[in-house]
């Protein structure tokens, strides 16, 4: 009975992983870039639509040869370090994409020509399926391009960047990725309907107001009225968002940028791991890690209650004397200073900044007062050999919380005292060292290096 219920439950375990398989299936998904944990850059993720069981290695070339070329075009060739991609093989039964929408093909993204009536425009239709492959296989993605098994020019951009494998189709996926992962607005007239305020794109005629004002008069950067509706201007005559085959305008490069760190800050890590501590020690390091752009153009300026305490280095040594009783501030502030980020006075959108907020309570010979909450705390004496005091004199009646912390930041004990009123703490069984007591009242609390000794 015993063996029949696990063969049982064997065979119920074996029925609902084959169920499994069908609603979240799993495909090879391989690594074309990789700059470091997944959480942390900014993912693309390619998918394939229209290759066949046996056409998907040409799918991973063609996959593996778009990102290298994504990463010689300005500015993402600069940003690399700030990028992973991957690419899924997802097998279709049908080769290439439809002809048009109403006689879609079996093909596994339902990919098709002629969408809203305009014939290169090649859009992948079956956004349930798009959804759950990513879902089951790379749900952690942030760009997503589709390429599609035809040699027919088109493509389209939307949340999945998408493009044919015609010879100029690399162009049109920049350019696409230009209205997918940066919202740019094409630079061509493509109808009224397309007509927005964008980052390329505006009514706007007063040059002090124009959204690209800082570039206005430099790098080719002007305010250029489409031929088709005058009303409407573009920032630049030959920018990939109006003509293939040429670069991102300064314009449109800076607002790639922006997305680029909106999605991806700068800080890959940084130490003391924990923003908010207690010094138990005689200095800490501070340490940043950081991903750079190439060549770097990131400016490191370290704080240290307001105060700059160092410039362009990783890391940097507080020692405890520096710090003042109770609450200080540890920044380090990281501003992106590159030429092609022109910010306006105001605003600080490259500027990224770590902030530890470090407790400390300074230590001495002598017995130490401080008012606190209405109440003056003492702790005596300093060094400490067997008993430690702690007194609070006040009118308010209440309870506080003190705890002792070893030099390692391990709590040894802890304790509650009421006040006001004076109590005696037995310190002759710990060894002798440096701890840290800390003291809590109403929510606040205060900390002080206490000093053992036999
Ligand atoms: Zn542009």
């Amino acid at each position: 009975m015993k063996h029949l219920s696990k063969y049982l439950l064997i065979a119920f375990l074996c029925l609902v992983a084959s169920q499994n398989r069908i609603f979240s299936q799993t495909y090879l998904v391989d690594t074309i870039q990789y700059q470091g944990d997944v959480d942390y850059p900014i993912n693309l993720v390619i998918l394939g639509d229209g290759f066949l069981v046996s056409e998907l290695p040409v799918f991973r070339d063609s996959a593996e040869s778009y990102i290298n070329l994504l990463f010689t075009v300005d500015p993402f060739s600069r940003f690399k370090s700030f990028f992973n991609a991957f690419s899924i093989s997802v097998p279709s039964n049908e080769q290439g994409a439809a002809m048009h929408p109403d006689t879609l093909i079996d093909n596994y993204f339902g990919s098709t020509f002629n969408y809203a009536g305009i014939e290169r425009l090649l859009v992948p239709t079956n956004n349930t399926r798009i959804t759950n492959v990513l879902a089951n296989n790379f749900p952690e993605y942030d760009q997503v391009f589709m390429l599609v098994n035809s040699t027919k020019y088109g493509g389209s951009g939307g949340w999945v960047a998408t493009a044919s494998l015609h010879e100029d189709s690399k162009e049109i996926l920049l350019h696409e990725l230009g209205h997918s992962f940066a919202n740019l607005a094409d630079e061509y007239w493509a109808g009224i309907q397309y007509a927005r305020e964008a980052i390329n794109m505006t009514q706007e005629t007063d040059l002090e107001k124009l959204r690209w004002r800082n570039w206005y008069g430099d790098n080719n950067i002007g305010l250029y009225s489409h031929a088709e509706s005058t009303s409407w201007y573009r920032p630049h005559q030959n920018c990939i968002m109006r003509y293939l085959g040429e670069p991102f305008c300064a314009v449109c490069r800076e607002g790639l940028i922006e997305s680029i760190y909106a999605l991806a800050s700068p800080f890959k890590g940084y130490e003391p791991g924990i923003t908010t501590f207690h010094m138990s020690s005689d200095s800490v390091l501070f340490k940043v890690e950081l991903t750079h752009p190439e060549p770097t153009s990131l400016v490191r300026v370290w704080y240290l209650n307001d105060e700059m305490i160092g410039e362009n280095v990783d890391s940097i040594t507080v020692r405890f004397t520096e710090l003042k009783d109770g609450r200080n501030k540890v920044i380090a502030s990281v501003t992106d200073t590159s030429s092609w980020i022109r910010p306006y006075e105001d605003e600080t959108y490259h500027k990224t900044e770590v902030e530890w907020v470090v407790y400390t309570w300074g230590v001495g010979s002598e017995q130490q007062i401080k008012i606190f909450n209405h109440s003056a705390i003492s702790i005596y004496p300093n060094p400490v050999y067997d008993y430690l005091n702690v007194k609070i004199l006040g009118e308010q009646i209440g309870e506080v919380f003190i705890e002792l912390y070893d030099s390692q930041g391990r709590q040894i004990k802890n304790s509650i005292i009421q006040y006001p009123g004076r109590h005696s703490l037995e310190m002759s069984n710990l060894e002798a060292g440096l701890y840290m007591i800390r003291i809590s009242m109403d929510g606040n609390y205060l900390s002080s290096r206490i000093i053992i000794k036999h």
